[in-house]
This record gives structure tokens, sequence and C-alpha cells, in this order.
């Protein structure tokens, strides 16, 4: 089977500080992976590189074992279908909810656009916000606003960014639920975040970052009982 991310012996360093050294780690098609560690472990800059927004000092990744998307601009990469949902939602305020998923179409939306627009609200559970503002929606709300921007264009490989950051319990458990009705085949889903019970509920496995290397691969539940892990991150 294909792996959908591959990442090979990757070092990033800003100046003479190593945000990842030597990191190593294989996602399949199919799985969701909670990235998870203390701050500073790089998790973010893992995101960063592979959507292209940082460059790698060695080491590579490649997307679907083919594509090298250390190579890549953020344009090809995304347009190549590996997509990232940022932390802080950034949704077109002015902008009807509908027309905000439209934009996610990019360019050539095609003639099933406004079917698949509704699909997408759907999944989201938007469909009765679809012709309010976005600026008007709550907090949880754009967060699923922007997922559905970025899902609507069937990415490949998708990043989620702190999902569930300043949102309600109720709000976190839909969110859970829509994680897991994104999961697909032919899909990757990768998520940063420090909410563990939540990575738990969606997560297939996790790898715990810190100092820019992998100190724990494997299930949560596994995670929790790790020593080193508790160590550096759980146990805090
Ligand atoms: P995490 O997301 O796990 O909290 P980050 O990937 O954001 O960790 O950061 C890893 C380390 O790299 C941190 O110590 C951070 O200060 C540093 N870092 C990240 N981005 C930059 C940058 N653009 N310039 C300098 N240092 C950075």
């Amino acid at each position: 089977m294909t792996v959908a991310v591959l990442v090979e012996g990757l070092t990033v360093e800003f100046g003479r500080f190593r945000a990842l050294n030597d990191l190593s780690l294989a996602i399949d098609y199919g799985e969701v992976r909670g990235v998870v560690g203390p701050n500073g472990a790089g998790k973010t800059t893992l995101l960063d590189v592979i959507s292209g927004v940082s460059r790698a000092k060695a080491g590579r990744v490649l997307f679907d074992e083919t594509m090298e998307l250390t190579r890549a601009s953020e344009a090809e990469i995304a347009r190549s279908g590996v997509r990232r949902k940022f932390q802080k939602p950034s949704v077109f305020e002015a902008l009807t909810v509908r027309d905000n998923v439209a934009i996610g179409l990019g360019a050539k939306p095609g003639a099933d656009g406004p079917e698949k627009v509704a699909r997408m609200l759907e999944t989201v559970g938007l469909t009765s916000e679809a012709d309010r503002l976005a600026g008007e929606l709550a907090h949880g709300q754009k967060q699923w606003l922007e997922i559905a921007m970025v899902v609507v264009a069937e990415p490949k490989v998708l990043m989620l960014d702190e999902p569930v950051a300043g949102l309600t319990d109720e709000e976190t458990e839909r969110t859970a639920a829509l994680v897991k009705a994104l999961r697909s085949p032919g899909r990757a889903i990768i998520v940063v975040e420090h909410d563990m019970d939540f990575v738990e509920r969606i997560s297939d496995r996790v790898t715990v970052l810190h100092e820019g290397r992998t100190l724990f691969e494997g299930s949560m539940a596994r995670a929790r009982a790790d020593a080193a892990v508790v160590d550096v991150y759980l146990g805090r």
C-alpha cells in the first residue's frame, strides 16, 4: 500500500536551533494520525514543512511516495491535494457561508460545484446557516466552515492544526464526529492538538514529538501508559 506522507530524516533549523532533528515517520492513507507533544516539540514546524511554508535543512517529505514536498512550492503542494486548516479561523466574514465553501473549490468549480458545496455544508452541519454571513457564526461554526472550505476540494492529505482549541465540550464532541466522517481510504488526516481525550477519540495512532524527534508512536492508550511520554508531556 502506498504511504500518503513519508518523512525521511527531516531536519529543520532556525538559526542554530533545531526545531526538527532527523525526524522520520510514515502516515498511511485511511489513517487519522494525532501529532502531540509539549510546546516547542516541533509539531507546527512539521505541518509547515509538509505544506511548504518552512524549508528543510536536510531530509525530505514525500507525498504519495512520488512527489517531493520538500522541493515544491506552497501553491503546488495545495494543488496536489495536500491541504491544511490553520489554527485561527480565517473565513471571509462578509460573504455567506455557502460562498465561503464555494471559494474552497478554487477557480474551476465545475458544473457540480453547487451540489458539492451543498453536500459539504451537510457534512459539517451548517446547512441551516448557508445563507448567513460567515462573520455572524459562532467560533465553533467558523472552525467547521473552515474545515469545509478545505475539504470541499477533496484533499488526499488533510492537516488540522488545533481544531478544538477554544471550543466548548459539545462543539469538541461534534468536531470529533466530523473528523471521523471525513476519514476515507484515499485520505490521510493529520491532527495537531493538545486535547488528549479528543486525540484519543479520533486517532488510530499518535506520534509524540519531543525536541524535534519521535518519542513515541502507537495508540493513544499505549502512549498514556508510556513512562517517557508521561515524563515529558502527559505528567505535566
Ligand atoms: P510546537 O508546535 O510543537 O509547539 P513549533 O514547531 O512551533 O513547536 O516550534 C519548535 C521550536 O522552533 C520552538 O522552540 C520555536 O520557538 C522554534 N521556531 C518555530 N518557528 C520558528 C521561526 N520561524 N523562527 C525561529 N524559531 C522558530
